[in-house]
């Protein structure tokens, strides 16, 4: 191995950065040429890439994004796109790949290595948190922060008023961002994909928490809760059946994804990072780089692309007792 690629892929994550920082440095360190390319899977089709040396990565390692940019491609689903990338990996004479990015870039570079033989190392940069074989993503940890940063500025307001809010926070099929930043920021319920806890069950504890005095209350709903409603359809459903409430609903939106990496994002960055080039020159390949029990651990990447990360239902039971 004598030159190493580097990209970013699907939807961008805090910590993207520091983890190409880490991605050139580590090659830099072990004396082997590093290229990064832009655009993802778009730009290794058009051949748009840049040398990368321990220098050119200065000053990144606390800014949100990526500076590589990230970007869909509906031509690297195809197999003429997928040569095309596989000629300029070639011609470029990169060796390897790592991808940065989630399940659907580690599937494609699955394919890729697959079709072509070419190596490719996954590091896990989403802040959904809903990949297995890692229990931290990528921007997951500044996602957090910063969705309790958000949900306590609505909470100064909710009870300057006596209001109901209910905050959509990203999480489409994970709960991690909802039940966590539910629990930091005291909500009185989480709805997350995970578990159907039911509509009943909201009613009678927001009475609960209305007759015990509590003059604000914060719902945290994830994007795709199981109630099957929207986190307006929630709204109305509750005003309908509890009247009397001044309810608010709030999305969070793309705040969630940007912002300057937590400290923590920026240390896993960097872990990562060192550890995908060396498994590289260890010569191994189709495995995505992951963190358990503060160690780096490597799982193959199509049992992270199957796998379902598993929420923690202690933290339901944590957030039952703490709305007492
Ligand atoms: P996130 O879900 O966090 O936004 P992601 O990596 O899952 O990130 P996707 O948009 O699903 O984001 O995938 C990113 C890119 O990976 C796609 O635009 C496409 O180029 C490539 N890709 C995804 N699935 C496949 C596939 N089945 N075959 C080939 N390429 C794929």
């Amino acid at each position: 191995i004598r030159k190493i690629g580097v990209l970013t892929s699907g939807g961008d994550s805090p910590g993207m950065n520091a983890a190409i920082r880490s991605v050139a440095r580590t090659c830099a360190f072990h004396k082997i040429d590093c290229v990064g390319v832009y655009r993802g899977y778009q730009g290794l089709i058009e051949g748009d890439m840049k040398e990368l040396n321990a220098r050119s990565v200065k000053n990144i390692i606390n800014r949100g994004g990526t500076f590589l940019k990230s970007a869909r491609s509906d031509e690297f689903r195809t197999k003429e796109g997928r040569k095309k990338a596989y000629e300029n990996l070639i011609e470029h004479n990169i060796d390897a790949l790592v991808i940065i990015g989630g399940d659907g870039s580690f599937t494609g570079g699955m394919i890729f290595n697959e079709e072509f033989g070419f190596p490719v190392i996954g590091i896990p940069g989403t802040i959904d948190n809903d990949i297995y074989g890692t229990k931290s993503t990528l921007g997951y940890d500044t996602a957090l922060n910063t969705v309790v940063e958000a949900i306590d500025r609505i909470r100064d307001t909710a009870s300057s008023h006596n209001r109901l809010f209910f905050v959509e926070v990203m999480g489409r099929d994970a709960g991690h961002i909802a039940l966590n930043t539910g629990v930091g920021a005291g909500a009185e319920e989480i709805l997350i994909p995970e578990e159907n806890l039911g509509l009943e069950r909201l009613l009678e504890s927001l009475e609960r928490s209305e007759a015990s005095g509590k003059t604000s209350s914060i719902v945290v709903v994830a994007e795709g809760d199981k109630t099957g409603k929207n986190v307006f359809e929630l709204a109305e459903y509750v005003e309908e059946n509890l009247p009397g409430y001044d309810i608010r609903v709030s999305v969070l939106g793309h705040i969630q994804r940007g912002g300057a990496p937590s400290c923590y994002d920026r240390v896993l960055a960097s872990r990562m990072g060192v550890k995908a080039v060396e498994s590289i020159l260890e010569g191994k390949s189709n495995f995505m780089v992951g963190i358990n029990n503060d160690e780096m651990v490597l799982t193959p990447l199509d049992k992270a692309v199957k796998g379902k990360s598993q929420i923690n239902k202690e933290l339901l039971r944590v957030s039952d007792i703490m709305t007492t």
